[in-house]
């Protein structure tokens, strides 16, 4: 079987720990390949390669990193198909999905080759007598990312490419379940001229993860996941003094108005829960159609379309969307369709029973993937499970309101804060909604509202943790520290001892 090792100094690293886990495609159930997981040791050896070839990479002009990224983007197209391919087989979503995936992270290494204008500092000339004061920005040395399953090329390239436009070294711990694909992207890196040690990756889990916040090398953590990992790593951080961005999960609502053409809301819905199977922390997990009329035209509109969705293997090119990443994911996802109907929400269709035992794919056996069929709830109430836990699977839930304030009070309250939208055409009520609404991301009648590389990603609430989100300005300012200096160039000539302190007159 396929061992995929770390990715050290420009090679791969078997690491000494001993210790693998499988890669699952889960299609099919079968494992395809094992994955090494780094003990403290393996993750000292990669962080101090990332320490010896970082100021050699500082020092490279900016206009020179900047043309390594440039080189790497054009390799990352050029292996489009290969990558897109690996990522489906190990993450379970769509050829087309996986390219997606792909491209919004390449779509940040471009907005990276702006950094020779992003990292200029600022210039006051005469702010005393001969003085002026410039600042710059300076790389922070070694960075780490420490990224989710579910974008497992996209979430990577948002961390590596600001990072290393900046001047840092970067050592990126992706997700175990899916670690191929970030591999590779290192190792196009270095085809494209970068410097062994600059990208780094290594596998493992908790003890991975803790050796790398038990480094004083490692000065800042990008983190994307869950958000109990995400506010564990933040306090870590914090403790330690280290530079930290977490973002955890989501619960993302979808609030229709009556004015809504409720035929094209409703094909956005499904689109926008259940791509993925999903699994998107921008994935509609809740709808809240206003009045009764909007709830019950909107309500048949979806059990209409849910049907024609096909489910199949992720290479299908007619499946909609794959299985799940693992099969803890699908028993925790029937689980909780489980206690939707328990807590007595309306299961309208119901997707834990999905049969793929008699499905293959270009000789591949279903019977084991981890598929879970859409499944729709009706009058979800805000106290359920379904509606107060991160599903991450594909289920939509229907919370029924009278007004656009009680709709806007439900992603409000809620405990998570990452997307929202709504569906409307009166451009007033969407403007108080955006305006109002205690959400970081929102969309109007837009979906999934990732917003495009030079604007900033980020969750409020339990789903963002720190001050500055991922990309656009923000990732400049996270990956590198300000340096102020103030200059004197006095005449020649002592004027004695000053004791006060310096004031500008
Ligand atoms: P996860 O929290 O299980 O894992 C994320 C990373 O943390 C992985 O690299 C994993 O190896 C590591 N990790 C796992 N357990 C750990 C532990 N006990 N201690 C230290 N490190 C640990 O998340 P996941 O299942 O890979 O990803 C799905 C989650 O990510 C969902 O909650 C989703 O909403 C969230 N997500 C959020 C965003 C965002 O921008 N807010 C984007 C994508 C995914």
């Amino acid at each position: 079987m396929r061992t995929i090792e770390h990715f050290v100094d420009g090679s791969s690293f078997a690491g000494n720990s001993g210790s693998t886990q499988p890669v699952l495609n889960p299609s099919t159930g079968q494992a395809q390949a094992e994955v090494v997981l780094a003990d403290k040791l393996d993750v000292d050896t990669v962080i101090a390669a990332a320490a010896a070839a970082q100021p050699a990479w500082a020092a490279f002009n900016p206009q020179k990193r900047i043309r390594v990224i440039m080189e790497w983007i054009q390799l990352i197209h050029a292996n489009m198909d290969e990558l897109a391919r690996t990522l489906s087989l190990e993450h379970g979503k769509t050829f087309d999905d996986a390219k997606g995936d792909i491209l919004r992270g390449v779509d940040v290494l471009e907005f990276s080759l702006g950094a020779p204008h992003q990292l200029k500092g600022e210039f006051s000339t005469g702010v005393g007598t001969g003085i002026d004061t410039f600042s710059l920005r300076q790389p922070l040395g070694v960075v780490a990312g420490i990224t989710p399953f579910n974008f497992p090329a996209m979430i990577p390239l948002w961390k590596a490419g600001p990072a290393l436009a900046c001047g840092n070294a970067f050592v990126l711990k992706p997700s175990e379940r899916d670690p191929s694909v970030p591999v590779r992207l290192a190792e196009l890196f270095i085809e494209a001229g970068g410097p062994a040690g600059v990208f780094n990756v290594v596998h493992g889990g908790k003890d991975a993860v803790d050796a790398l916040l038990d480094s004083d090398t490692i000065k800042a953590i990008g983190f994307v996941g869950s958000t109990p990992i995400a506010q564990y790593i933040y306090e870590r951080c914090a403790a330690t003094g280290k530079r930290a961005q977490c973002f955890g999960g989501a619960k993302n609502h979808a609030i229709v108005l009556p004015d809504a053409d409720i035929e094209a809301t409703a094909d956005t819905l499904v689109g926008a829960a259940y791509g993925s199977a999903g699994e998107r922390c921008m994935a509609l997990s809740v709808v809240v159609p206003v009045g009764k009329e909007t709830a019950d035209r909107l309500r048949d509109a979806l059990v209409e379309r849910i049907p024609s969705l096909k489910v199949g293997h992720s290479l299908d090119p007619e499946a909609d969307y794959g299985p799940l990443v693992t099969a803890d994911a699908r028993d925790r996802v029937r689980r909780l369709i489980g206690e939707g109907v328990e807590a007595g929400a309306d299961l309208l269709v119901d997707g834990r029973d999905l049969d793929m035992s008699s499905q293959s794919f270009e000789g591949d056996d279903l019977a084991e993937g981890f598929f879970v069929g859409p499944s729709l709830f009706d009058n979800v109430d805000t106290s359920m499970s379904i509606y107060t836990e991160e599903i991450f699977g594909p289920v939509l839930c229907m919370v029924r309101a009278q007004t656009l304030e009680e709709a806007t009070a439900l992603p409000s309250e809620h405990v998570y804060g990452n997307g929202v939208a709504i569906f409307t055409q009166s451009g007033g009520a969407a403007r108080d909604f955006f305006t109002s609404v205690n959400v970081g991301m929102v969309g109007i009648n837009v979906p999934i509202p990732v917003p495009i590389a030079y604007y900033t990603f980020g969750g409020w609430k339990a789903s963002g943790f720190g001050d500055l989100n991922q990309h656009g300005p923000d990732a400049f300012r996270f990956y590198t520290k300000t340096k102020t200096v103030t200059t004197r160039w006095p005449e020649a000539g002592s004027t004695g001892p000053e004791f006060s302190m310096p004031v500008m007159n």
